[in-house]
């Protein structure tokens, strides 16, 4: 780095981690934006203006509060909860809560600077938030899940609104979570306030293919990236991982499109089906039973095996779409999959390719969709059932989808435009971060020093 906006962006990103110690995902995901901006800097010298980006990276307001809740048995746990509302300047904060024992301020803080330009590049007037818990889903009952989000909520509800803040779900938060905090929040304020979550049951609020809008999209942004390469994904194998809402959505939508999904994973490890993935048993195990990913393979019989903490990467497929967690593959995991032959990758999690190994990726000329764009599906959907909440309206699931795919390819081409317009074509990391930061910093800049 040797330009003066090369050496102004670098001297900020060392201010951030000083400033917010000990939280090494936002950092890294600071790091990942600012290292895109410096030709932007150069061509548009408003965006210099002292104190615009230093505002971008500091959230609006950051929210921690204590969860107290009680077991089937009687015994009282003390929770931590968070919601980061990072950004506002183009619509009303947005963002999923996530429960996960990792979730601490730092990843919300990553979430939610993602979420920020993600929601940015749907057009749809969103701005970014993230929130969650440290509290673990795993192995609880259905009566001890309900009590944590109504205390969860409890507290929450002070926050958040259709106007000001709208959640929706993430990891270890689905459909019955969202039911029992949209609940709580009805009982708390005595308002039928369908705007303030998305992700509601269809029937009381909830858009059709909400669901399925971040693995769709993903699948949807991979197709738009092959086909400016001049292919499809028809007869392509693919490896996908996660075994949660955005995996199962991610496989449904590439059996949909003619290809063949070989792979799902979760935290104990990976299934690997020959025959490719049977989508009816995988959602057996994990959505119905909630059961460990082995028992797939175990009921499926000879084609699939269960690999225990392997790496789901080693499995050989034409295009993979990490679907789980953030940093799940590493730089030796890319440099398998392109010696394997890999010919795209889209991201359906957040930040789930190390900066590492996405320079092998853009290296070796592979297609990559960053979470930022490639994911922006499910936020979009949300965006778009919050349109039909505040026009007490049911939108049918044709018609969402074909807004879904439309949004999807606008994301695409506005990405691949913009990287191209700044000389990286076919950068979609560098389209991404700069289409989505031009966005926010001219809302930004345009509503004067809040
Ligand atoms: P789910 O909770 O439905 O599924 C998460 C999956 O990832 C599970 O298979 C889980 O396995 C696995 N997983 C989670 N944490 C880890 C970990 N630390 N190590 C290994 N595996 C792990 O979540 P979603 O499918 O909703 O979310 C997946 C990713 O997609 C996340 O990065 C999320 O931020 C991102 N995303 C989600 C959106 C949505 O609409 N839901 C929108 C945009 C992005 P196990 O059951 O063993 O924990």
């Amino acid at each position: 780095m040797s330009t003066p906006e090369a050496s102004r962006l670098e001297a900020l990103r060392a201010e951030v981690e000083r400033r917010n110690p000990a939280q090494p995902e936002f950092h890294q995901a600071v790091r990942e934006v600012l290292e895109s901006l410096a030709p932007v800097f150069a061509a548009r010298p408003e965006y210099a203006e002292p104190g615009l980006l230093e505002r971008i990276v500091e959230p609006e307001r950051q929210i921690l509060f204590r969860v107290p809740w009680q077991d089937d048995r009687g015994r009282v746990h003390v929770n931590r909860g968070f919601r980061v509302e990072f950004n506002s300047a183009l619509g009303p904060y947005k963002g999923g809560l996530r429960f996960h024992p990792s979730v601490n301020i730092g990843v919300v803080k990553f979430l939610g600077f993602e979420q920020i330009f993600k929601n940015a590049l749907t057009g749809l007037g969103i701005g970014g938030g993230k929130g969650g818990s440290d509290f673990d889903p795993h192995g609880r009952s259905d009566n001890e899940i309900m009590r944590f989000c109504q205390s969860f909520m409890t507290e929450l509800s002070r926050h958040i609104g259709e106007h000001t803040d709208v959640p929706a779900g993430d990891i270890g938060v689905g459909g019955r979570e969202i039911g029992y905090l949209f609940g709580q929040y009805r009982r708390i304020t005595n308002r039928w306030e369908a705007g303030v979550l998305t992700g509601k049951g269809i029937g009381w609020g909830g858009s059709a293919i909400r669901p399925e809008a971040t693995g769709y999209g993903s699948v949807l942004f991979a197709a738009e990236m092959l086909a400016r390469r001049g292919t499809t994904l028809e007869g392509l194998t693919a490896v996908v991982s996660g075994s949660g809402n955005v995996a199962l959505h991610t496989i449904e939508k590439l059996q949909q499109l003619g290809a063949n999904p070989l792979t799902a994973s979760d935290s104990s490890g990976y299934v690997v089906d020959t025959k490719g993935i049977d989508l009816e048993l995988l959602r057996q195990v994990k959505e119905v039973e909630r059961a460990r990913i082995s028992e797939y393979a175990v009921r499926r019989g000879p084609s699939a095996s269960f690999v225990a903490d392997g790496r789901v990467w080693d499995v050989a497929g034409d295009v993979a779409f990490p679907s789980a967690t953030q940093n799940e593959l590493h730089e030796q995991d890319a440099v398998t999959l392109v010696r394997n032959g890999v010919k795209a990758v889209s991201e359906g999690a957040n930040m789930p390719s190390t900066p590492e190994a996405v320079r092998v990726f853009q290296e070796a000329g592979v297609a990559f969709g960053p979470g930022k764009a490639a994911n922006a599906g499910g936020v979009a959907v949300s965006a778009l059932e919050m349109s039909q909440n505040a026009a007490r309206v049911a939108w049918s699931a044709e018609r969402v989808e074909s807004e879904l795919a439309a949004i999807m390819k606008r994301i695409h081409d506005d990405t691949y435009e913009t990287a191209a317009r700044y000389g990286t074509p076919g950068d979609y990391v560098t389209g991404a971060n700069i289409t989505g930061f031009e966005r926010v910093a001219d809302a930004v800049l345009a509503q004067g020093l809040i």
